[in-house]
């Protein structure tokens, strides 16, 4: 799973107590039972039973064990190590039988990143408020992003605070009413309105719609607070995270993707120097603050010019998705698809820990690549392909911001419009037998009326997200189809375990703490093989009955993502 720093949360110290509306999925529970019913016949065939029974957790487990071995050296992108995983996968891909998903020849989805670095000796950020200058250091007081489309790059201007740099017509929420940004370099904080819903706050934090607002009011740069904590590991955080570079795919036609050429600059600056920026505004950074946090306007036209350069480094790096089909048996509905999506790779090698320096990525995500070929191998068991097509993508640069997945959802294989569900497998969780699932989107499409005739015939309960404001819906592959207006589902183990004594919450927080992302991701932890054949089972049971469905999976009535990026609405 990818790590998001910009994080959703208000940097203002106040947690959102607002829970997300169900009212509009209730209409879903009436019709619960009428779904049950409608797939019935299918789920009493022997055949899809049969298929079913045979999903093996040694299968699952040896395939697991594999991709971890040090031998692949973390699969990291771009290094011999994720290389050899990607032929593996192709070549399982072409021994289960499915059919090469590009062009029908070839199971790679070949695509050229661009790493950008800044040169920090020819780089700089110069202050000067009411002619005096403000003096920084790069990397203590704030550090700059590449520019992806060019290699020199400047922005001279005015700095404007403007808030969160939130533009949420639905929500009637906008940092920049009142001033005007017109060639101005916006400066502000991380994260969105403790007072937005959590999807919306997710969304609004992301730097890509923050980008897309700054560049709509004709801003030319953007400087980022990052907030001061303790021991200042968050700012420590951010220049770990990007001062080694940064990715972005390139299109076909050779522009870089999700890339905006009215911003010249961007870059990050630490609070305690972003305060000296207010000082002669008549207005401190801490009154701009509580003004915000009390849900005024705060944003200000400051006193403060920054003047930015950045020499940008690019260089190229070669990888691929590995892309599979099986084609569907209905002559029109074949023209349709189901997309499972699992990365392949992890975080390469890094800094030794107890003389180890492989991140194996055993859960993360080598455990959701061998559950794909389990699914598959459920697929082509079958008398006869589902009515519509699936496609297996075992994708690529999830770990750098789910680019592999993004780069196929938008340049995809078949017509963008012709995928009609996606489903994630991205570290399941299968740290105990399966009790339960969290289905996490369930809430926002009519997939809940295939998640729950699934879960009623494995006998699995439903357990509500435990922690939806960490709004882990926006964070793995199924985003990039989200983004595309495809209704998705990203499927976690529950938290009910076999013994009273083993608190699945517990496990789960634990893991996330000490072993994701870390060296110690390896295969000797206490997995359920079972529990990872459980969630091959769930994930091809799910998208075998869209896959049967007569109607493609419709995002909920008013549901904030459909309205967002659905344009088939
Ligand atoms: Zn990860």
């Amino acid at each position: 799973m990818h790590l998001f720093l910009n994080s959703s949360r208000s940097v203002l110290g106040f947690k959102s107590l607002k829970k997300i509306t169900y009212s509009f999925t209730m209409g879903a529970l009436l019709w619960s039972t009428a779904a049950q019913a409608q797939y019935q016949s299918l789920l009493d065939s022997p055949n899809l039973k049969n298929s079913l029974e045979q999903v093996d957790p040694e299968a699952i487990k040896s395939n697991m064990a594999f991709l971890s071995d040090d031998l692949f050296e973390g699969r990291k992108i771009g290094e011999r190590g994720f290389d050899l995983a990607a032929k593996y996968m192709a070549s399982r891909f072409q021994e289960i039988g499915l059919t090469p998903g590009v062009n029908k020849t070839s199971y790679f989805q070949e695509i050229l990143f661009r790493k950008g670095e800044v040169m920090e000796q020819n780089s700089s950020l110069e202050i000067t408020n009411k002619g005096q200058n403000i003096p920084l250091t790069y990397g203590t007081d704030y550090f700059l992003m590449p520019n992806f489309g060019k290699t020199q790059s400047q922005a001279n201007a005015q700095v404007v605070f403007v808030g969160y740099g939130v533009t949420a017509p639905e929500l009637k929420y906008d940092d920049y009413d009142g001033v005007n940004v017109k060639g101005k370099i916006v400066m502000y904080l991380t994260g969105a309105p403790a007072s937005f819903p959590n999807d919306e706050r997710a969304y609004y934090a992301s730097e890509m719609a923050k980008h897309q607002a700054a560049v709509a009011k004709g801003a030319v740069g953007v400087l980022t607070i990052v907030a001061a904590n303790a021991n200042n590991t968050l700012w420590d955080a951010y220049l770990h995270r990007y001062r080694s570079g940064s990715y972005k795919w390139m299109g076909p036609d050779g522009t870089p993707g999700n890339y905006f050429p009215a911003l010249q600059t961007y870059g990050y600056i630490f609070q305690p120097s972003a305060e000296k920026l207010f000082e002669g505004s008549k207005i401190t950074m801490a009154q701009a603050l509580s003004n915000l946090k009390a849900g005024k306007t705060a944003s200000k036209t400051l006193t403060a010019k920054a003047q930015i350069n950045v020499s940008s480094k690019h260089s190229s790096i070669a990888s691929q998705n590995i892309v599979g089909i099986v084609p569907g048996s209905d002559p029109e509905l074949k023209n349709e698809y189901v997309v499972y999506a699992s990365h392949l790779d992890h975080l390469g090698i890094t800094t030794p820990v107890n003389g180890d320096s492989i991140n194996n990525g055993a859960h993360d995500n080598a455990s959701g690549s061998a559950i794909l070929l389990e699914m598959a191998k459920t697929y082509k068991r079958l008398d006869q392909a589902p009515k519509r097509s699936i496609i297996f993508l075992s994708c690529t640069g999830e770990e750098l911001g789910l680019l592999g997945s993004d780069y196929f959802a938008s340049n995809p294989v078949v017509p963008g419009n012709s995928i009609v569900a996606n489903l994630a497998l991205d570290m399941p969780f299968f740290l105990y037998p399966l009790k339960d699932i969290i289905p996490h989107g369930i809430q926002h499409s009519s997939l809940k009326k295939q998640v729950e005739a699934t879960t009623q015939f494995f006998g699995l309960q439903i357990t509500p997200d435990p922690a939806p404001e960490e709004v882990v819906f926006t964070r793995s592959d199924h985003y990039s189809f989200i983004k595309k207006g495809v209704p998705a589902l990203f499927i976690k183990g529950g938290i009910i375990t076999d013994d009273p004594k083993k608190d699945g919450a517990k496990i789960i927080a634990d893991w996330r703490k000490n072993i994701y992302h870390k060296i110690d991701d390896e295969m000797d932890q206490p997995f359920d093989f079972t529990g990872a054949a459980m969630h091959a089972k769930v994930n091809f049971l799910i998208g075998y009955l869209v896959a049967q469905d007569q109607e493609r999976p419709t995002w909920n009535k008013g549901d904030f993502f459909g309205n967002k990026f659905n344009k088939q609405k």
